[in-house]
């Protein structure tokens, strides 16, 4: 191994010469008092930044273990970490020539704490991936800036970011506390019957629809009602108090613009953790919950859709349902069947996104267009035998139709922002003013038969490159040929997460989609060897930018691939 002097006399040398001639610094070199990793070098100063890693032994790193010693105080710590090292890149990071030339960043963070794979810690050191563009004046090397660049400035951001003694201890403790606490308090909602759990002060609404962080004057602190009100004695935060939503089917009404998309949204996004000021750290939703919604144009591939939908015209089965461009109302089925052919135990669904005709059929409507001549059984038809049959419970926002209330364990209604429990007024009202619609939903909800994925379907390649994958945003990849659309996928915070999808998919594909394998098994063995042997496994080398995802996104990208054949 080389040290800090040899990279800097060695980068000096580089000066002026082509930009091709840094591959030569890929390698290890230690530092005084820590060790900094160059695992890809970019082609050039336009290309995607180059890949290193700096290990920082803890003898140096100084955390203590109390801090660590749990997997929630685990991936906390290292979401602390990258985001203190976001912050202390930021005033290094500057313009130093063409192209990403004097770029230092981490992998982006938003409000949610996730496992990343930008930081790790255990006893024996820190890591910490990150990407720098190595300067260039053209295309010729700038070697003195870069000498400066790995020489002097990653030394001070390791200072900065990555040593205990120089960083907020009360912080990181409220950090890896709260992210513990809501942890723990995800695992005690299967013991109390309930789906989720939102802490009354908590802070639900956003500062507008592109930020994703707490609307701050306005907000109105949630207060849940007598009725529905739970008690928790949290590990660290001890006594917390807040609306449980039971399992079964829970119906959210009110009148427009006060406040249930925003709580529906916290509760999807209760999947995940937030950090500390967020004003959701204590919201939490069952870990397989996962949000429905319409979805016109996307491709569906032979999903049974039957519970929902039959006699299409033109016989189309509905068995084997495919098509390139779905409706509002098939898109919808299918993202439900999906959804529980990968383990979903909840729904959640908003009036806002939902196709109206696979909501609701009402009296009137069933009078004027016999069953016969209607291929969708409407949701609310079903929405109990899911209960009964599965166990899959539901939250639904519904401020249009009271004819729910029939099928609704529990109807909560928002009022200026406040949630009261109206339950017993909804169906004092069911008594009273009849539907008179005639269920059409049968006793039962219809069988979930798993598909096979056809490993030819499904193929990364493009031209000469045997995989070829691309991340725009939270929203698309590039997986080969195909673009595979995820803009209504909304439990993907993340553009990491995505990434992390791309590359497992290719890894499933190598893996374990055989033709005989389903995809719940598929689904259920690429989760396992991420949980057990860690997300680096779906890369070949050490990569920063990976977040971990649930199988349902995963399924969810698989199922929107537009080539997906299965059997
Ligand atoms: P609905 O779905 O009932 O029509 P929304 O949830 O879309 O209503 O909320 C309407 C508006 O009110 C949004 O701009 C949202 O940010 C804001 N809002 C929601 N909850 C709160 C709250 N607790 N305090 C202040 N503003 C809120
Ligand atoms: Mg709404």
């Amino acid at each position: 191994m080389t040290n800090r002097e040899n990279l800097r006399q060695l980068l000096l040398q580089l000066d002026d010469r082509g930009y091709k001639a840094y591959k030569d610094i890929k390698g290890r070199y230690q530092f005084s008092d820590f060790t900094l990793i160059i695992d890809r070098v970019q082609g050039d100063p336009f290309a995607s930044p180059s890949q290193v890693r700096v290990l920082v032994p803890q003898s140096v790193a100084g955390f203590p273990p109390q801090l660590y010693n749990s997997p929630s105080r685990e991936i906390a710590l290292r979401d602390y970490l990258t985001r203190q090292f976001d912050r202390v890149v930021r005033n290094f990071s500057s313009h130093r020539g063409t192209g990403n030339s004097g770029l230092i960043a981490i992998t982006a963070v938003g409000q949610s704490v996730l496992e990343r794979t930008s930081v790790f810690v255990s006893d024996k050191l820190v890591e910490v991936r990150f990407v720098v563009g190595l300067p260039a004046r053209g295309r010729h090397i700038s070697g003195r800036q870069a000498a400066e660049m790995l020489g002097d400035d990653i030394p001070q951001i390791v200072n900065q970011a990555l040593k205990y003694q120089s960083l907020n201890a009360t912080a990181i403790k409220q950090h890896v506390e709260i992210v513990e606490d809501a942890d723990w308090l995800r695992g005690q909602l299967g013991e109390r019957g309930l789906v989720a759990f939102i802490a009354d002060g908590a802070i639900l609404p956003r500062t507008s629809g592109v930020d994703d962080r707490p609307l701050v004057e306005e907000a109105v602190p949630f207060q849940s009602p007598n009725t529905l009100r739970v008690e928790f004695s949290c590990p660290n935060r001890g006594l917390v108090k807040g609306m449980g939503i039971p399992e079964g089917v829970t119906l959210i009404v009110g009148g427009g613009y006060h406040g249930k998309s925003t709580l529906l949204r916290a509760v999807e996004l209760g999947v995940y953790n937030h950090i500390p000021n967020d004003g959701r750290e204590l919201v939490v939703t069952q870990a397989s919950a996962v949000k429905i919604r319409a979805e016109d144009g996307r491709s569906i591939a032979s999903v049974d859709i039957s519970p929902f939908i039959n006699q299409l015209p033109q016989d189309r089965s509905t068995r084997q349902f495919s098509t390139t461009n779905a409706s509002g109302s098939t898109s919808q089925a299918a993202n439900i069947i999906e959804a529980l052919e990968a383990g979903a135990q909840v729904l959640l669904v908003d009036e806002d996104t939902a196709a109206t005709n696979f909501m609701i059929r009402d009296r009137r409507m069933q009078q004027l267009v016999a069953k016969d001549k209607e291929p969708i059984t409407p949701f609310i038809d079903k929405v109990r035998q899911l209960y009964n049959d599965y166990g899959v419970s539901t939250i639904l926002v519904m401020g249009g139709s009271g004819d729910y209330f029939d099928v609704a364990d529990t109807v909560i209604a928002m009022d200026n922002f406040q949630p009261q429990d109206v339950t017993k007024q909804a169906q004092a009202i069911a008594q009273q003013y009849r539907t008179e619609r005639t269920p059409e939903g049968g006793e039962q909800f219809g069988s979930i038969m798993p598909r096979i994925p056809l490993p030819q379907s499904i193929d990364p390649s493009r031209g000469h490159r045997e995989v070829k994958l691309k991340v725009r945003d939270v929203d698309e990849m590039v997986f080969g040929t195909e673009e595979i659309d995820l803009g209504a996928v909304e439990q993907i915070v993340e553009k990491g997460q995505l990434r992390a999808i791309a590359e497992a998919l290719v890894y499933a594909k190598q893996q374990y989609i055989d033709g005989n394998s389903t995809i719940p098994t598929i689904l259920e063995r690429v989760m396992g060897d991420i949980e057990s042997k860690g997300l680096d496994i779906v890369t070949n080398i050490p990569e920063g930018g990976l977040i971990v995802f649930r199988r349902f996104e995963l399924a969810a990208a698989l199922n929107r691939l537009r080539t997906l054949k299965v059997r």
